[in-house]
């Protein structure tokens, strides 16, 4: 723990979140609300990609050149399943395995997912509330002319090709963000959103019952995951556009924009005004850690 900080609660996805998260450790505390939308059970246990992405980046055991599963990790029992006629849809590493195999065995044992990733976190030395946005299970569908499918059949199996029409979430009527969640909120001085996919790891979180009134009560500060026209990374652009969204860091603001009070886009974009929310400019691009510290020291100074 940082002892003369400030607290503050992070809406998180994967990649660019945990990115930033990995600078964030090195300066002040926080709380770390990750989109569980994406989990799925494989292989007879339980995947949650963003809430692992989170704790490996916190350990600082992530693979780097992916921004998710553990560096150096092998692949055999995949392979080795595939050899025997099982195709999984993620590729899974051994030692990441390790880690569904212990969640999935505390589900097992009655514990529920906000416990068991707990317990996860601590087995990795992660200090930091890692929370699930909520213990009902929620699924990112994406509607395509293929047909409607899990978001990682979409993404993974078929590479994000077929065309998407809508993208919707399985489950969120009955969702509601945890107690801890909650409480993790009302103790936070203010509220970071993550530079992660604004459709399928952000509004999952946006949908719990009673969650946008919650950080309409917050200061709300987001970091853009679009620079210029694009999507860092991964499929945030295409999905954008199928909701009905322009696919720049203005996009991402209206996909906030009831509850937002400051947008963080990148210098290179800095030259355009949000009608509901103040708008600043920095390097958000994080090649490294110190890309991250730095962006995390400019985020800090806005609270
Ligand atoms: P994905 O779209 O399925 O990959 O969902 P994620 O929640 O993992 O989000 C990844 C997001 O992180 C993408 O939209 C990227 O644009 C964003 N991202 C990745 N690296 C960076 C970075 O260095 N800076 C910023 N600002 N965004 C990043």
């Amino acid at each position: 723990m940082h002892p003369a900080t400030i607290m503050l609660a992070v809406l998180s996805g994967g990649t660019g979140t945990p990115k930033l998260l990995r600078g964030m450790n090195e300066i002040t505390n926080f709380s770390v609300i990750v989109n569980t939308a994406e989990d799925m059970w494989v292989s007879g246990n339980k995947v949650c990609p963003d809430i692992d992405s989170v704790i490996y980046a916190l350990a600082g055991l992530i693979d780097e050149t992916k921004w998710w599963g553990i560096k150096h990790d092998t692949f055999m029992t995949h392979f080795r399943l595939k050899e025997l006629g099982f195709d999984e849809v993620l590729m899974i590493g051994d030692a990441d395995r390790a880690t569904h195999i212990m969640r999935s065995e505390l589900l097992r044992q009655g514990m529920s997912l906000t416990e068991a990733t707990r317990k996860v976190a601590e087995t990795y030395s992660v200090e930091n509330e890692i929370l699930p946005m909520c213990e009902e299970e929620v699924e990112t569908r994406v509607v395509t002319i293929e047909g409607d499918m899990h978001f990682q059949e979409f993404w993974v199996r078929r590479k994000g090709k077929p065309e998407v029409i809508d993208v919707y979430f399985k489950g969120i009527e009955d969702a509601k963000p945890t107690e801890d969640v909650i409480k993790a909120l009302e103790k936070a001085k203010g509220v970071i959103i993550g530079p992660s996919n604004p459709i399928t790891s952000i509004s999952p979180i946006l949908s719990l019952r009673g969650m946008r009134d919650l950080l309409r009560r917050k200061k709300v500060v987001a970091v853009s995951p679009i620079i210029g026209k694009t999507a860092v990374s991964g499929p945030a652009a295409k999905l954008m556009r199928a909701k009905g969204f322009e696919v720049s860091p203005k996009g991402v603001g209206e996909v906030y924009r009831d509850f937002l009070d400051i947008l963080v886009v990148d210098s290179t974009d800095g030259n355009f005004e949000g009608e509901t929310y103040e708008v600043v400019a920095t390097n958000i691009m994080m090649r490294n850690k110190e890309d991250a510290v730095r962006l995390s020291e400019f985020l800090l100074q806005l609270f």
